[in-house]
């Protein structure tokens, strides 16, 4: 089930995680505007190839646009779940098409990042219903100042914008497939959902989960850690052992892995919690490398440790 992340692009996350930590106690200006994983990470993507790995029944999911896509297929069409990065678009529309002729008709958005949703105005266009939580819609329709990216996303173009959008739940019936949508609250960001395919029991859990990396918080759009943890706790009930549960960034996982990032976050947060209580500043707490022990496993990808402490401390 797992499989290799593209060495290049790990290389280059890799680079780019050490620009933040360089840049995260500096105001964002010049230099490290221009150094912005946004950047690098689009990049990665324009060179990229885009792989499709088989799940169960007629769901596939695509890695090399950002985050994972999901591709569900059937005789009314083709379902997609986030649209990756607009810079894929030749590349995404040949493995659809590899796929089936089926025509694209939905598109469902776990959240608004760039990495998820900066492809909505294509797939849109190829003829897709565009589904969402109503933040998701909001956050696209504005400008946003992402601090910790150090980057100013300008407001999307009418064509990306969700037509469907809903507060809590969404259930629809697609190909014979009853598809449930859920609103997490406030996690990564304020806008993330879960897409569950009950009969396949196939889960995209969107960004509330990185297997095997730290993950981002967005503070600018109502990321907090307490939220990534809810939303964790609320992911570990949901699934089974049987469940194939794809993340918004890593390999596609299981319930014994998810369970291990939870008590990550959990020991982490615990942690750094205690020591801002005790007074400690926060170069104090990031300079004591509080995720130390967890930093080989997780701190490879785009948040290394003193960032994701960085991101923590700030949250508690
Ligand atoms: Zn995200």
């Amino acid at each position: 089930m797992n499989k290799q992340a593209n060495p290049i692009s790990r290389r280059t996350f890799v680079a780019s995680a050490g620009m933040l930590t360089a840049g995260f106690f500096l105001p964002a200006r010049g230099l490290f505007e221009d150094a912005s994983p946004v950047t690098t990470i689009i990049g990665e993507a324009a060179k990229s190839p885009v792989t499709v790995q088989k799940l169960r029944g007629n769901l596939s999911v695509l890695d090399g646009s950002g985050g994972n896509i999901v591709v569900f297929t059937g005789p009314e069409g083709k379902l997609m779940v986030d649209a990756g990065i607009d810079v894929s678009k030749e590349k995404i529309k040949k493995v659809l098409a590899g796929l089936g002729k089926e025509p694209l008709k939905y598109l469902v958005n776990t959240h608004w990042h760039f990495d998820h949703a900066s492809g909505n105005e294509w797939v849109h266009g190829e003829g897709a219903t565009v589904v969402a939580h109503t933040n998701t819609k909001k956050n696209l329709a504005r400008q946003i100042r992402v601090d910790d990216w150090r980057y100013t996303f300008p407001p999307s173009p009418a064509g990306a914008l969700p037509t469907v959008t809903f507060a809590k739940d969404r259930t629809m019936t697609f190909n014979g497939e009853t598809i449930r949508m859920h609103y997490y609250g406030p996690a990564h960001t304020d806008s993330d959902i879960s897409v569950h395919f009950q009969q396949a029991d196939v889960l995209h859990v969107g960004d509330t989960w990185w297997n095997g990396h730290y993950p981002f918080l967005d503070f600018n759009t109502g990321g907090t850690i307490e939220g990534m943890l809810r939303a964790t706790d609320e992911n570990v009930k949901r699934v089974t052992g049987k469940t194939i549960i794809v993340p918004g960034h890593g390999p596609v996982g299981n319930k014994a892995q998810l369970v291990e990032y939870r008590d990550m976050l959990g020991e982490v947060k615990t942690r750094i919690e205690a020591m801002k209580k005790q007074g400690q500043s926060l170069r104090e707490v990031v300079a004591g490398k509080p995720t130390k022990r967890y930093d080989d496993k997780w701190g490879k990808f785009v948040i290394n440790g003193d960032f994701f402490a960085n991101l923590v401390y700030r949250s508690v």
